[in-house]
């Protein structure tokens, strides 16, 4: 019987807020962008970003731009947990 491979994701990211765990960097910008409490509105406010939204599509664009911030310092919103 073959035995099936399992293959760790160790690479995840971390929001440096709370620290919830996202699997794609996108979905951690959306929920920098999204999250409607303090600290996540002054990080926003910060990053000359609205520190809050209206629509969906609002969220959207917000975190458009977060992604771009985070990627310029990608190490800082990383971790690495054991799958
Ligand atoms: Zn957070």
């Amino acid at each position: 019987m073959a035995r099936r491979k399992v293959i760790a994701v160790p690479l995840r990211y971390k929001c440096p807020l709370c620290g919830k765990h996202s699997r794609k960097l996108r979905n951690l910008a959306l929920h920098i962008a999204m999250k409607k409490d303090q600290v996540h509105k002054d990080w926003r406010r910060r990053h000359g970003l609205p520190e809050d939204y209206k629509t969906r599509k609002e969220a959207m664009s917000i975190a458009k731009s977060i992604e771009k911030i985070i990627r310029q310092d990608e190490e800082k919103y990383r971790t690495y947990v054991e799958a």
